[in-house]
């Protein structure tokens, strides 16, 4: 396979260029970019930049390259995806913050969702005003997720969740997570799950960071 540029895809890479160059601070050489798991050093002025980034971003298109233009999106290629991020890759922004919402919550709610829940959701995470977490991993479930312990009662039009959630990556600083719980416990164990939306400002929501062997938090 040829990995090199095509003419349009040249253009594209020096549009992008010409964009940050403009808009954003290059790194310093051989300083890497923060990684996924960097979100321990994001106090609040942090916090404040890596909205305004994405907010930016998204008034500038590239927000989400790969998107359906009707969600917001460039409507781009993989391939401009790519070369989108491999130029983004080279300045001193912060994007792990929306990694969650815009790589995995935003993508299932564009199949799943129902119109209400697109259209309040969507653009806010796409423009950095909402970030997501993801509440899957339990103390005793992980690779084996059907392990799910997190009850998910209904309670009229309301659902009582109780249980505890851990490796919640940017869990302390998200508004919005996925959740899965266990809502049908005398179905077999792959299947009496459910998925919620959760507002992590909900009562009764706690989180602890925990501190991994390399230093970053994890919720
Ligand atoms: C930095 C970090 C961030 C994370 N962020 C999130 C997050 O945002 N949201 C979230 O929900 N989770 C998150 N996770 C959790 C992650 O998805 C789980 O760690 C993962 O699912 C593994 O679960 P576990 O750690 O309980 O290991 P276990 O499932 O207990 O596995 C332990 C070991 O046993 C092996 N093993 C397990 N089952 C089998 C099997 N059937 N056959 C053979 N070998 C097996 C595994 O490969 C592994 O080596 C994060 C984890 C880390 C480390």
């Amino acid at each position: 396979m040829d990995f090199n540029d095509t003419p349009e895809e040249a253009e594209f890479r020096s549009q992008v260029r010409r964009w940050l160059a403009a808009n954003a601070q290059r790194r310093a050489a051989g300083v890497a970019g923060g990684s996924i798991l960097s979100a321990e050093a994001m106090d609040a002025a942090a916090l404040a930049r890596a909205r305004a980034w994405q907010g930016m971003k998204a008034a500038a298109g590239y927000a989400a390259v790969t998107w359906p233009r009707e969600y917001g999106g460039m409507g781009g290629t993989p391939m401009q995806g790519v070369i989108y991020a491999q130029e983004e890759a080279q300045f001193d922004v912060s994007i792990d913050l929306f990694i969650i919402g815009l790589g995995l919550a935003m993508p299932m709610l564009m199949v799943l969702g129902t119109p209400e829940q697109k259209q309040r959701f969507i653009r806010p995470a796409l423009e950095g005003r909402e970030t997501w977490c993801q509440l899957f991993s339990e103390p005793g479930a992980g690779s084996d997720l059907a392990g799910v312990r997190t009850r998910a009662v209904k309670d009229g039009d309301d659902w009582i969740i109780n249980g505890q959630k851990i490796w919640t990556s940017f869990g302390h600083l998200a508004d919005w997570g996925t959740l899965v719980a266990r809502s049908d416990p005398a179905r077999p164990k792959h299947k009496g799950l459910s998925f919620f939306l959760l507002d992590m400002k909900t009562a009764g929501v706690t989180v602890r960071q925990i501190r991994q062997i390399s230093g970053a938090r994890a919720g």
